[in-house]
């Protein structure tokens, strides 16, 4: 990583706000492009104060929530690939993923579209046969199941860290950006939160929950809330063994989505799988957020549990809270900003990002040195909301 010089003359090249999932990735693909570069983030690497901590995600292909999302994932999970042989590392877990649900559901049938769209490989288990490859979860008389193989658990942390190791250009952990303020076409005022001020051609706004306050055109598009992840011990621990449970998301229409991530392999202790309902009224501000877990906050993942996957009953060991940051439609928001389009933006990731990260960190680049970029995002553009 080369060294930061604020005082600088002349203007920088691009600077990334945020060094979280999506500004980690972002700083790495706009490395080695021979510009100035500059990534700034308010607090330390991997800190647990915004939507990318808590050890693991879900990653997968057959995409239910919108097939033009496949290619966007297969470039995302060929990046992580690439980080893991260019840092020799494991970011990545195939555990497989389930996604299931009553027959006609949504997800398990936006799943098969997607994969059928894009030949994905992708199996079908009626209920009968889901509850004798996997004794873990509830006979439900109407269930029906797909299960991707080429898909699991992708690690967090490790994931950011490794895309921050990576990058050659420079950044700043402890100071972020209060305010920004555009000079014509080629030059935007960065006010930092040390009280000093910096110059750029081009903004990369990654900055996930706290998008609102610094673009606060997008502020009506953008709902914050605040989610709890928690970690159970079953009974029969070997039940949470990534060896014998997937990653399984249980699509319950007129209800949020339950789902659960088996415990990581390379985590030492015993094994703890996660689980989590997708979604929550809790609208918070980033900066105010109550981050002790309640019993209210987890008699939803103990009722799910009983319902639907009472293999994995047991005490709750740990739980924290995080972010999501949603759009109207819960799709992402990619693009350049109509009123500065030297500023590009990633928000509004709907709590399923983290699996696309390294692909929109290349797309933020591709939009703030070129205007455009080959990966297919325009039906996450903002037109969309008029
Ligand atoms: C409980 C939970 C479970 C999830 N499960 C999944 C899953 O299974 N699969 C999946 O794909 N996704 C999942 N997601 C969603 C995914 O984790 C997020 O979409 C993704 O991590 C968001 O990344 P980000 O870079 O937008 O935000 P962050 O990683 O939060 O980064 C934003 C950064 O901006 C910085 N910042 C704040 N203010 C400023 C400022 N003024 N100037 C500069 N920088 C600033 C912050 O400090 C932060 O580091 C889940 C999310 C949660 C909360």
């Amino acid at each position: 990583m080369s060294t930061v010089h604020l005082d600088r003359a002349e203007p920088l090249d691009v600077v990334v706000l945020g060094l979280g999932a999506v500004g980690a990735a972002a700083l790495w693909a706009l490395s080695n492009r021979g510009l100035s570069v500059l990534g700034l983030d308010p607090h330390p690497p991997c800190h647990s104060l915004g939507s990318s901590h808590g050890q693991t995600r879900v990653f997968r292909h057959a995409y239910f929530e919108h097939p033009d999302y496949v290619p966007i994932l297969r470039n995302a999970t060929g990046t992580f690939e690439r980080w893991e042989a260019d840092a020799d590392t494991s970011l990545l877990h195939r555990a497989g993923v389930l996604v299931m649900g009553p027959e006609g559901c949504p997800a398990v049938e936006g799943s098969r579209q997607a994969a059928r769209l894009h030949g994905l490989e992708i199996r079908d288990l009626d209920g009968a046969a889901l509850c004798k490859e996997y004794p873990q979860f509830a006979k439900h008389p109407t269930l029906d199941a797909v299960f991707e193989a080429d898909a699991g658990f992708v690690r967090v942390e490790r994931s950011i860290s490794t895309a921050l190791q990576l990058a050659t250009a420079p950044r700043l952990h402890g100071v972020g950006v209060s305010q920004w303020e555009r000079h014509g076409a080629d030059r935007i005022t960065l006010r930092l939160t040390n009280g000093r001020s910096l110059t750029t051609r081009r903004l990369a706004v990654a900055a996930g929950a706290w998008t609102a306050a610094l673009v606060p055109s997008l502020a009506p598009l953008l709902t914050v809330t605040r989610q709890v992840q928690a970690w159970v011990t079953p009974a029969q621990p070997e039940l949470a063994e990534a060896s014998c449970l997937p990653c399984w998301l249980w699509d319950r229409p007129g209800d949020r989505h339950f789902y659960g991530i088996p415990a990581d392999p390379e985590r030492p202790g015993p094994p703890l799988a996660k689980v989590a309902v997708h979604g929550s009224d809790g609208v918070v501000a980033p900066d105010a957020v109550n981050r002790m877990v309640s019993t209210a906050d987890l008699d939803p993942i103990k009722h799910g549990l009983a319902t639907h996957v009472p293999g994995l009953l047991g005490p709750i060991r740990d739980a924290s809270v995080c972010l999501y940051t949603s759009s109207p439609d819960e799709h992402f928001i990619v693009d350049r900003l109509p009123e500065a389009p030297e500023v590009s933006v990633v928000c509004g990731l709907s709590g399923h990002g983290f699996k696309l990260a390294p692909a929109l960190g290349q797309i933020l680049s591709d939009l703030s040195v070129e205007g455009r970029t080959d990966l297919p995002v325009d039906f996450l553009g903002l037109r969309r909301f008029g």
